[in-house]
C-alpha cells in the first residue's frame, strides 16, 4: 500500500459507544500518529505439565481444596478452587467504619479460580468444543450458586486474563469468578443506559445493534465532491454467526481487536444459558479466538461476561438488558492520554480489523 492510499483512508474521529454514550473512543489510524506503544507478542509455553505450577494435576495440595471438579473423582478435567489471595472474602474485619468523605462498603464477596483445563499450556481455541461447553456451563452454574448462596451478592463477574499483557500472573489456563456486594460501574452504566434506550424506543439496544450489524446498508457521500465518506455494508461488523450466537466487532471498539459475543435471541441473564445455547456458544467462541490468535500471531487478552446484576430493581431491566461477552485483546499499552481523559484510543479501524478477522483461514 502506498502512503497516499493510507493517508486517504486514515480515520481520525471520536466514536460514541452506542450503549454507554459517555464512553467514547478516539479512532486514530494514521500511521504517522503511532500514539501507542505496542505490546510485544510473547512466546507461548504449550507444555502440558509443569512440575512447579500450582494449577497442574498432581499439585492439588498447593491450592485451597476444590469447591468442585469434573469429573468429581479421579483425573479431573476442570477444577474450581477458592482463590488463595481473594480480592473479596466473607471475613469482614472492619464493618461500617465510614468517616466523613471516606465511605466504604463492607467487602463481602467470594473469589474463585476456575482451572479451565488439566493441560497447562492449552489455549482456548485449542480446546475441543465439548470442553468449552463444559467451561461455559461451569461459569453459568457457579454464577447461579454464588447468587444463591448470599442475598447480599449484587453482581458476579466471570473473567479471564491470558498472557502477561493481560495481567495474568499464572500461565496455566484459568479464569476467575468474583461475587461482589456492589454492582460495578461498567455494568451499572450498561444497565442504566440500555433501560433509558428501552424507555425511549421500546427496544433492547443490544438487539438493535445485532439487527444493524446483520442488515444495515448505507453509503455516505460528501455533499460537494461526491466522494464516498463512509460505506456501511451488510455484515461489515460480523465476525462469526452461529445458530444462537453472533460475534461482532464494535463500531466504537476500545481495543484494536475487541470482539463481543452476544446471544441472537434476547436474554438478560447468563444464568439462563440452555444446553443448546452452550453448544453453539462453545463453537462461536472457539472460532472467534482462533481468528484472533491467527491474525495476531498469539493473542493475549481479557474476556469477561456481563450479565444482569442482582441489584434492587434489576429484575425490571430484563427486557432492556442483554448479556454478552467482551473479548479485549491486549495489543497496546494504555497511555496517560487514555487514563487522563477516559477516552480510549484505537489505532486500527474497526472495519479493517473486522475484515481481517473474517478473512483469516481457520479449520
Ligand atoms: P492471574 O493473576 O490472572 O494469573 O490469576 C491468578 C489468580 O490465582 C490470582 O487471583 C491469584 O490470587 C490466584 N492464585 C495464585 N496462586 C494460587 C494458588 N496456589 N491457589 C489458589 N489461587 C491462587
Ligand atoms: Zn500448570
Ligand atoms: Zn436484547
Amino acid at each position: 500500500m502506498n502512503e497516499g492510499k493510507i493517508a486517504a483512508k486514515a480515520i481520525r474521529e471520536i466514536r460514541i459507544n452506542p450503549v454507554v454514550p459517555g464512553e467514547s473512543v478516539l479512532i486514530a489510524t494514521a500511521r504517522s500518529l503511532r500514539p501507542k506503544k505496542e505490546e510485544p507478542p510473547v512466546p507461548h509455553d504449550g507444555r502440558p505439565h509443569v512440575d512447579t505450577c500450582p494449577f497442574c494435576r498432581g499439585n492439588e495440595d498447593r491450592t485451597p481444596p476444590a469447591i468442585a471438579q469434573v469429573p468429581p473423582s479421579g483425573e479431573w478435567r476442570l477444577r474450581i478452587i477458592e482463590n488463595l489471595y481473594p480480592v473479596l472474602d466473607d471475613d469482614q474485619q472492619n464493618p461500617n467504619l465510614a468517616f466523613g468523605l471516606q465511605q466504604t462498603i463492607d467487602g463481602y464477596g467470594r473469589h474463585e479460580v476456575v482451572i479451565d483445563h488439566a493441560s497447562h499450556g492449552v489455549r482456548v481455541h485449542e480446546m475441543d468444543e465439548e470442553h468449552l461447553n463444559l467451561l461455559f456451563s461451569t461459569y453459568r452454574d457457579r454464577m447461579a450458586a454464588l447468587y444463591g448462596a448470599n442475598p447480599s451478592v449484587r453482581a458476579v463477574l466471570v473473567f479471564k486474563n491470558f498472557g502477561p499483557a493481560a495481567g495474568a500472573s499464572i500461565s496455566h489456563t484459568h479464569s476467575q469468578i468474583v461475587a461482589m456486594p456492589v454492582v460495578p460501574y461498567n455494568i451499572e452504566s450498561e444497565v442504566r443506559n440500555s433501560a433509558a434506550y428501552f424507555e425511549k424506543t421500546g427496544h433492547c439496544i443490544f438487539c438493535s445493534l445485532i439487527d444493524e450489524a446483520l442488515t444495515f446498508e448505507a453509503t455516505f457521500y460528501d455533499r460537494e465532491s461526491g466522494i464516498v465518506r463512509r460505506k456501511i455494508s451488510v455484515g461489515q461488523y460480523v465476525i462469526e454467526r452461529g445458530r444462537r450466537f453472533i460475534a461482532i466487532k464494535p463500531f466504537a471498539s476500545r481495543f484494536e481487536w475487541e470482539v463481543q459475543i452476544l446471544p441472537l435471541a434476547h436474554e438478560a441473564d447468563f444464568a439462563n444459558l440452555s444446553t443448546e445455547d452452550v453448544a453453539d456458544l462453545g463453537r462461536i467462541f472457539k472460532r472467534t479466538m482462533a481468528r484472533l490468535n491467527s491474525v495476531l500471531g498469539g493473542v493475549q487478552y481479557n474476556f469477561f461476561i456481563h450479565s444482569l446484576p442482582h441489584s434492587p430493581g434489576a429484575a425490571g431491566r430484563r427486557p432492556s438488558y442483554h448479556w454478552h461477552i467482551e473479548i479485549c485483546p491486549r495489543t497496546s499499552v494504555p497511555t496517560g492520554f487514555e487514563l487522563g481523559s477516559g477516552l480510549f484510543m484505537n489505532t486500527i479501524s474497526p472495519e479493517d480489523a473486522a475484515a481481517r478477522l473474517r478473512s483469516v483461514e481457520i479449520d
